[in-house]
């Protein structure tokens, strides 16, 4: 104990000595602005596609920023070019756990031929910064990386440890990113909070013609069922009882017959209270209920398949995604019950997790909420749960509690480009989420 003792002494007479003056005047925010810009622009450019999920060169660029600032970044080789990099800030109370401040570098790819802008060109255009990964989620990680810059650069200290930490395979299940390093470094993590990707601010996702901020609370959990139905080949010309495609056919028409509200959801509700009568989007509708989308299906005789053969085996995928506190099994039992048919077998490919939502009665909750509310002050602030999955529900898993927010304003029609074509974020609340941000890093929490 008496290293740890020395060292909070020299801690706090390193603090004692921190210009005032630096701190009152602030920082420069149209230069700061500009830079993230920029930093965005060179970070958008990495094709960090996933997969194989190679984040060498993400990894560098934000080593070499952070060093710029007297921030030393260390890198995790999970194998295969996978790196993740982590940052520290010490904080004024060591005993307490961390803050993390969590991000994906890697990007899903593209399909360029749909994209008017080159993809990975991260021009600005009309208001907006566009490439792959400008939303989900390199604007994010930029925005964290320059507020906890900000913080070192002012002589901040914050109220507790803060941690980046930057992962290479989101896009795929995070087994070498986030996963990898709760598996292998869960020491060095083992967080108090967790502020990832998530909720979005927006005047018509949620309801049409109010601004909403939505903080992610949740996810929903993952369950991926493979369909396969065993019938007998035979000739086209003559048809039979027992083809594949037809049995696989009748066993997902009765799989979509699932009911899609389960048990009644407390997040739910209070976003019910908060916002009122939801908008009619797809995101809206899949977060308020159990969904599930056909999203492969694979049969046939010969490549291409023969159009004249009946197939002994035909196969599907439903990707289905469950409210928070939804029994996945019993929903996969469910599922098996209605299709109950002896020639399809139904296997679960993932493994959904049910920590539930985490709790929003935390310094850090209220301090976000008024920050957002300091740059948008006549938005509504809500939990929220988001209908697809991302790194923090690995952390809630561990009892963590996780946030989730990219704290921009962006119409539907822009949120819908993530995992999409043509991304963009607007550059405007690029430019004001920063500030968001410097001030929950800044705050008590
Ligand atoms: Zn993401």
């Amino acid at each position: 104990m008496p290293s740890r003792s020395l060292h909070l002494i020299a801690l706090l007479a390193a603090t004692a000595f921190l210009p005032r003056v630096v701190q009152a005047a602030g920082p420069d925010w149209p230069a700061v602005e500009d830079h993230a810009v920029q930093l965005l622009q060179r970070y958008v450019r990495i094709r960090s596609i996933n997969p194989p999920a190679d984040t060498r060169e993400t990894a560098a660029l934000l080593k070499a920023e952070f060093a710029t600032g007297g921030l030393v970044a260390q890198l995790f080789d999970a194998g295969s070019n996978h790196i993740n990099l982590m940052v520290r800030l010490p904080g004024r109370d060591r005993t307490k756990k961390p803050l993390i401040l969590l991000n994906h570098m890697d990007v899903v790819p593209v399909d360029p031929k749909q994209w008017k802008q080159d993809p990975f060109g991260a021009q600005i255009e009309d208001g907006y910064l566009w490439g792959r990964g400008s939303l989900d989620m390199k604007s994010t990680a930029i925005i964290q990386l320059t507020a906890l810059m900000l913080l070192k650069q002012q002589g901040i200290v914050p109220a507790r440890d803060i941690v980046f930490l930057a992962n290479c395979d989101e896009e795929s299940d995070g087994r070498n990113g986030a996963g990898w390093m709760i598996a292998h470094h869960w020491a060095e993590l083992d967080p108090e909070y967790v502020l990832d990707e998530g909720g979005v601010g927006s005047e018509d996702l949620y309801r049409a013609g109010r601004k909403v901020f939505g903080i992610s609370v949740g996810d929903k959990q993952v369950v991926w069922l493979k369909l396969r139905a065993q019938g007998i080949a035979a000739h086209g010309s003559q048809p039979i009882p027992d083809n594949a495609n037809d049995i696989l056919l009748a066993a997902i028409e009765k799989a979509r017959q699932f009911p899609a509200t389960g048990k009644p959801d407390p997040v739910i509700a209070e976003m019910r209270a908060n916002i009122g009568v939801f908008a009619n989007n797809k995101f809206m509708n899949a977060v308020q209920q159990n969904t599930m989308s056909l999203t492969t299906l694979r049969s046939g005789v010969g490549d291409p398949p023969k159009p004249n053969v009946i197939p002994s085996i035909a196969e599907a995928t439903l990707d289905c995604r469950l409210l928070p506190g939804q029994n996945a099994e019993e929903f996969v039992s469910d599922i098996k019950a209605r299709i109950n048919d002896r020639r399809v077998s139904v296997d679960l490919l993932s493994e959904p997790k049910d920590p539930g939502a985490s709790r929003t009665d935390t310094p850090l909750f209220a301090a976000i909420k008024k920050a957002i509310l300091a740059q948008n002050p006549d938005a509504v602030v809500t939990p929220i749960i988001v209908p697809y999955g991302t790194d923090a529900q690995k952390f809630r898993a561990k009892g963590v509690v996780s946030y989730g927010l990219m704290p921009f304003i962006a119409d539907a029609a822009t949120v819908a480009t993530m995992h999409s074509d043509s991304e963009r974020v607007p550059v405007d609340q690029f430019h004001k989420a920063l500030h968001i941000y410097w001030d929950v890093l800044r705050s008590e929490f």
